[in-house]
């Protein structure tokens, strides 16, 4: 862009310059030329009185020796008729009586200047020298005056573009990886520090105000991120205590209908308990402490286990199991794989309302194991997609009517990115698909495995 813009200030420049320049110098010539008509005339009035047409014609003579570049001359009688004439050897003769009626004048056509100048005698006109003159002096300015300007364009541009890099090093570059950081930071939540900045200049200035901003941020994130985790922690321990009370009194026979208001009790408690144990993953995912415990189990087992599971609490949808058999003994974190088809069917019933069934499709291909959750319920928008992935999110359609935090599908694609796999849905108003995939051997997991097995 700087070098760009240089080119055209600099080319604007040169052919105002230029044209400026040629301007003058006909204005000079063209006056120059008139004066010397003038003196043609005076120098002829005798032999246009004594009709000696052979004087006028050596004045002629003698004039395109003193300027070459008069390569016609004429002098007219009142009526316009030649009196006397030279036309330099080699050059067409050329007839001025056409614009010899304008009377005293000069311009430039076809590349010619043209000059008519007024013979007076006594204040009486008695005819008139014409002239027309070559240019190829102002040919040889204008191309010694192209040739300098293009020389000095191009050292310009030089400049422009070596003062562009220099700007480019010091101020694009930089601005630019700030920008980067930025990015990558609003994307991940991952903060890489930008270069430690050297000089004094604005530019290091910003870097150092950026850095410690960004300090700062991460600072109060950690913060927040720790005491949510604390928070949670001390909500954690009351909260069983009660919920095994409430569960001890909902197991005494005959306590209706006192019995129905524990139940909703628990129902409370058990929400707010998946809320807390939610935190606290979200809480050891920010600071790097969810931790997997390896161990090789059978995944068909812990898919019908937690089908069985789900049914007891949720009798609302039949959970219909499709497709093949596994039979594939995995090494991973069984209770972390449990807790997404957890998380996946609780989502596909609580956003299926009205709906009476959730399907669980698997099937191995080479080297993945693919296990789908599908409902048929209100479905996702496409441009959220991605979105519901990240902390907190939830889609516009549903945040009001149907309670929840956003926080289920983040931990889930955080286990499954620690078991080298993946998740991804897809999906159309009345109907939602989740996908899992997982590596059929992960080589990360073996050893691990091993270990926990001995
Ligand atoms: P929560 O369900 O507690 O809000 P999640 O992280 O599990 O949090 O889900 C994030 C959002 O994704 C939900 O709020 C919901 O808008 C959307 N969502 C998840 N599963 C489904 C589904 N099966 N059908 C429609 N929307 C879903």
């Amino acid at each position: 862009m700087q070098v760009f813009t240089s080119v055209l200030v600099l080319s604007l420049c040169f052919a105002a310059f230029v044209y400026s320049h040629i301007k003058d110098y006909k204005e000079r010539k063209a006056d120059s030329m008139s004066s010397i008509a003038q003196v043609i005339g005076a120098n002829s009035t005798s032999a246009i009185d004594f009709q000696d047409d052979d004087a006028a014609k050596k004045t002629l003579i003698d004039l395109q020796k003193i300027s070459p570049e008069i390569i016609n001359s004429a002098i007219l009688d009142t009526e316009s008729h030649v009196f006397a004439s030279f036309t330099k050897p080699g050059v067409d003769t050329f007839d001025f009586s056409e614009s010899a009626s304008k009377g005293n004048t000069t311009f430039y056509r076809s590349g010619y200047l043209f000059v008519y100048s007024t013979i007076f005698n006594n204040n009486e006109k008695i005819g008139m020298v014409c002239m027309r003159v070559e240019l190829s002096e102002l040919n040889k300015i204008r191309s010694t005056q192209y040739s300098i300007s293009l020389i000095i364009l191009i050292v310009g541009c030089g400049l422009a573009f070596l003062i562009a890099l220099i700007v480019q090093r010091y101020i694009s570059n930089p601005l630019l990886s700030l920008v980067n950081v930025m990015k990558q930071f609003s994307q991940t939540g991952e903060y890489k520090r930008i270069a430690s900045p050297k000089g004094k200049d604005e530019m290091s200035t910003l870097a150092i105000v950026f850095n410690n901003l960004m300090a700062q941020v991460l600072e109060n994130q950690k913060k927040k991120d720790e005491f949510i985790g604390i928070a949670s922690h001390e909500l954690k321990t009351p909260l069983t205590s009660i919920k095994a009370y409430l569960q001890v009194i909902d197991s005494i026979e005959n306590q209706q209908p006192q019995k129905q208001y524990v139940q909703k009790a628990l129902e409370n408690v058990n929400k707010l308990q998946q809320l807390i144990y939610d935190l606290l993953d979200v809480s050891k995912i920010q600071s790097g402490q969810l931790h997997l415990t390896i161990s090789s189990f059978e995944i068909d087992d812990v898919i019908d286990e937690t089908i069985a599971s789900f049914q007891i609490v949720s009798t609302g949808h039949k959970i219909i199991r499709t497709g093949d058999a596994l039979n594939q003994v995995i090494s991973a974190d069984r209770q972390r794989i449990e807790q997404v088809l957890m998380n996946l069917l609780s989502n596909a019933v609580k956003y299926s309302p009205g709906k009476d069934k959730v399907i669980i499709h698997t099937e191995k291909n080479h080297s993945q194991l693919l296990i789908k959750v599908e409902d048929f319920g209100i479905g996702i928008e496409l441009e959220e997609h991605d979105k519901i992935f990240e902390r907190f999110y939830r889609t516009k359609n549903n945040s009001i009517l149907i309670s929840g935090f956003g926080l289920g599908l983040y931990i889930c694609r955080d286990i499954m990115k620690r078991h080298d796999g993946k998740i991804w849905v897809e999906s159309e108003p009345g109907h939602t698909a989740f996908y899992l995939s997982l590596p059929v051997k992960s080589e990360k997991f073996e050893n691990a495995a091993i270990v926990e097995k001995t």
